[in-house]
């Protein structure tokens, strides 16, 4: 079922603006910095109560560390991130803890961030423990609701995560991050890790969780089929920065950008009559130290002409909600 319609006028309840990340690169003998590496160059979009705004990208591309950067994972170099209208971006200790329980994330591998010698029980009571002071009997009530909530029988209470298989260890990581009943959540890669047969089972969950719980979701993928399944609205990212953004299906049925149409063009088709004909990029993606002058996609542009080389187009609307940056457009 698409909610999509309903959520048209909702309030933003993110709003990344001119956002940047950069990892410095030291040298030399006293390890000074002599360079950086712009992982996220400048990045604004906003997401609306409710919706679901996938960020899509080759690995590499920055959607990662955009996702960690709201989070204040990472600290940004430049730029501002307003959640539920407050400015987050240089807060710290109480504050940046208090807004932490609305802002959660799930991550590609939970095996990796699940402590193996705690019991699932404690694993999803934590941060409930860590924000509020509820009695015992009330906090094991509350881990089985969100246990049933995620589709795992109650006895994965008392279990571990090597008992479980990976698609079932997701559900854990999908409970924990719901426990404190956040605002947005920041899955970053969640089903890239699991078999194809379980991944739209753990899709499908999220998108139930989503109706129930009212969360807003920022899904960051490199599947563009799994971010198509997701999301309302798409945001293209390369070389860190968004290249296209807009509604889902203007995104999917008329892609502007010549990166976003040499990416759809390798979707497969589900009908195997329809033919499409897949657009080859040449070339690798160049390193974010040292990114190229002007539009940065130009040197493996098949459509690149003089000024592309010269100057870096911004992000326009040409559509209405359907934003671009090529000279193509302008
Ligand atoms: Fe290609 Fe030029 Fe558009 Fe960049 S600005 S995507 S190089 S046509």
């Amino acid at each position: 079922m698409s909610h999509t319609s309903n959520k048209q006028d909702k309030k933003n309840l993110l709003e990344v603006e001119n956002l940047k990340t950069y990892y410095p690169i030291k040298g030399g003998f006293f390890r000074k910095t002599v360079g950086n590496v712009k992982a996220v160059d400048n990045v604004s979009f906003t997401i609306r109560n409710g919706e679901t705004l996938g960020l899509v990208g080759e690995s590499g591309c920055g959607k990662s560390t955009t996702g960690r950067t709201i989070l204040r994972l990472l600290n940004p170099t430049d730029g501002k991130i307003i959640f539920n209208g407050q400015d987050i971006t240089t807060l710290g200790g109480k504050s940046l803890r208090e807004i932490r329980k609305d802002i959660q994330m799930v991550f590609q591998d939970p095996y990796a961030t699940l402590n193996p010698m705690q019991m699932i029980g404690n694993v999803i009571s934590e941060p409930i423990m860590n924000y509020t002071n509820k009695s015992q009997k009330a906090l094991k009530n509350e881990v089985l609701e969100l246990l049933n909530k995620v589709g795992l029988p109650e006895d994965a209470y008392y279990k571990y995560a090597h008992e479980f298989s990976g698609g079932q260890r997701q559900r854990i990581g999908i409970a924990r991050a719901l426990a404190l009943r956040p605002k947005l959540i920041i899955a970053d890669e969640p089903v890239s890790a699991l078999d194809v047969s379980v991944q739209s089972q753990v899709l499908n969950l999220l998108k139930e969780l989503q109706e129930e719980f009212d969360l807003t979701f920022l899904f960051i993928a490199h599947d563009l089929s799994v971010i198509k399944h997701m999301s309302d609205r798409i945001g293209v990212m390369y070389l860190g920065n968004i290249i296209e953004i807009g509604d889902k299906d203007s995104v999917y049925a008329e892609p502007l950008h010549p990166y976003t149409q040499a990416l759809i063009s390798a979707i497969p088709s589900p009908d195997p009559r329809k033919k499409k004909e897949r657009i080859i990029l040449q070339g690798d993606v160049p390193s974010p130290a040292n990114p190229p002058k002007g539009c940065p996609f130009h040197p493996r542009c098949p459509k690149a002409f003089a000024e592309c080389a010269l100057t870096k187009p911004a992000l326009k609307e040409v559509k209405p909600g359907h934003r671009v940056a090529c000279h193509l457009y302008n």
